[in-house]
């Protein structure tokens, strides 16, 4: 049996959750989830300056609302400080790592002496195989010793093989004078403890590894399989910024994008499966694979985003969609819905899902439904209640007080009304948007009287009429 899928994603408690990240997390996710393996979460947090817990809260809140559900507990990379010395001192002891004694001068001398000559200016320390008896009583760091010919090879499941010349890779530092260990020595002593086996991340990253591979190889560990992902891009080509618009992933959900059309927009964000769009979760997790991944950036389009989540909204269930839009308003910083919107809001889901791409759309469809009479009208719908309509309402209105309150018998009761008025239909519903809904854009006219019921839709014909 092939080893278990552990995933991660390990981000930097700096900011918000970014839409990148954001894509980070969801490729790991899916990779794991559709292999039956685990999704860890690892807060790299060694930064003390710039990490803060709200930034932490962010990132955790980011990926509640998209759902990428981590399994185990929430890793603080920093908390690890004292394992991550700990391997620096083994590969001390194993002579796989020095002390070095070099002071900050002698580093820059030998920088300007070396480019002086023309050489390289990667620092090579004095230190590296002098005897333990000859160290003098001085503060020290402990850098690894970089292999010095040959190449290191990155087999990268969507780069390819990365070949870098090792004369380019220093004797990096693995801890500082003060003891604490470099982020790059933390990442590979986690990766490796907490059994990572992919680890998907962004291509900035590519360089990392080749140094962090020093150390899997100075250890024997086993190397995780790689996969740098290209980073995304703004519709212009050039990397992703604000002059694009949202950055943040939960900006998206402020704005009523719903998390399952996100999680499949960003799963296409570089990954493809064919020609396929527009799939389920369910589906992205059987198909998710690193062949996938495309070589070159791909570019971020509103457009896609905003149909993709129209085909989610329409396809969802409806009170798990009246969760969600809750969940948005208050994201959004907007009132709550009262006990009755909610319960009207379910009730005519079947009517405003389609064809609404976001949540505000939706809900402009339900205002007919959270607006308690007597109802404000818009401009639009002002106009539409000029005095023929109103004469032709209040003719009307005997009609739908004797029909019987079902979908057909309205369509029927309607269209041989206005027949008998020698008029169409279609010149019946502006007015009657406007008398049910306050508004040019609603459900239709019969969905919105089976939603509010007889004596609902005729006490707001009576509040025009008179
Ligand atoms: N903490 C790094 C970042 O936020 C990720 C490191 C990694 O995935 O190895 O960019």
């Amino acid at each position: 049996m092939s080893q278990p899928v552990v995933t991660r994603f390990a981000p930097s408690p700096t900011g918000f959750l970014h839409i990148g990240g954001a894509r980070t997390a969801l490729f790991n996710w899916l990779y794991a989830r559709g292999r039956g393996g685990k999704f860890l979460l690892r807060i790299e947090d060694t930064d003390r300056a710039r990490s803060t817990p709200e930034a932490t809260a962010a990132i955790l809140q980011g990926m509640a609302w998209l759902g990428l559900d981590h399994d185990g507990e929430v890793v603080s990379q920093f908390e690890g400080a004292a394992r991550h010395a700990e391997v620096a001192n083994q590969l001390l002891t194993e002579g796989k790592a020095y002390k070095c004694f070099s002071t900050q001068e002698e580093i820059a001398a030998f920088r300007d002496a070396a480019k002086a000559e023309g050489k390289s200016t990667l620092f090579q320390s004095p230190w590296r195989d002098t005897p333990a008896s000859e160290h003098p009583d001085a503060p020290y760091v402990i850098r690894i010793k970089a292999p010095r010919d040959g190449d290191t090879v990155i087999r990268d499941e969507v780069q390819g093989d990365v070949t870098i010349k090792n004369t380019q890779l220093d004797d990096m530092i693995l801890l500082r004078s003060d003891g604490s260990p470099v982020y790059m020595l933390a990442v590979v002593v986690d990766d490796h403890d907490m059994g990572v086996t992919h680890v998907i991340r962004g291509d900035d990253h590519l360089n990392n590894a080749a140094r962090q591979m020093m150390i899997y190889q100075a250890m024997g560990w086993d190397v995780p399989v790689w996969a740098h992902i290209p980073l995304i891009h703004g519709p212009d080509g050039k990397k992703l910024s604000k002059r694009h618009g949202a950055l943040g992933a939960q900006e998206y959900q402020a704005m009523g994008y719903p998390a399952a059309g996100m999680r499949n927009y960003l799963a296409r964000l570089g990954w493809s499966h064919g020609d396929d769009e527009f799939f389920t979760d369910a589906q992205a997790k059987e198909w998710f694979d690193l062949g996938g991944i495309g070589k070159s950036p791909a570019r971020f389009d509103t457009k896609k985003l905003e149909s993709l989540c129209g085909q989610h909204i329409a396809i969802a269930d409806d009170a798990a969609l009246r969760q969600e839009i809750e969940a948005y308003l208050a994201a959004a910083d907007q009132p709550a819905l009262s006990d009755v919107q909610s319960r009207g809001l379910e009730a005519a889901m079947h009517c405003l899902k389609d064809r609404a791409k976001t949540f505000p759309e939706l809900l402009e469809k339900a205002h007919f439904v959270l607006a308690s009479r007597p109802l404000e009208r818009d401009a639009k719908a002002e106009k539409a209640l000029d005095p023929v309509s109103l004469g032709i309402l209040t003719e009307l209105t005997p009609h739908l007080q004797n029909a019987s309150w079902s979908r057909d018998e309205l369509e029927a009761a309607l269209n041989e009304f206005a027949a008998a008025k020698d008029t169409k239909f279609g010149k019946l519903a502006g007015p009657l948007r406007a008398v049910l809904a306050g508004r040019a854009v609603t459900p239709s006219v019969f969905d919105m009287m089976i939603c509010l019921g007889r004596d609902e839709t005729l006490a707001r014909l009576k509040d025009v009429t008179g």
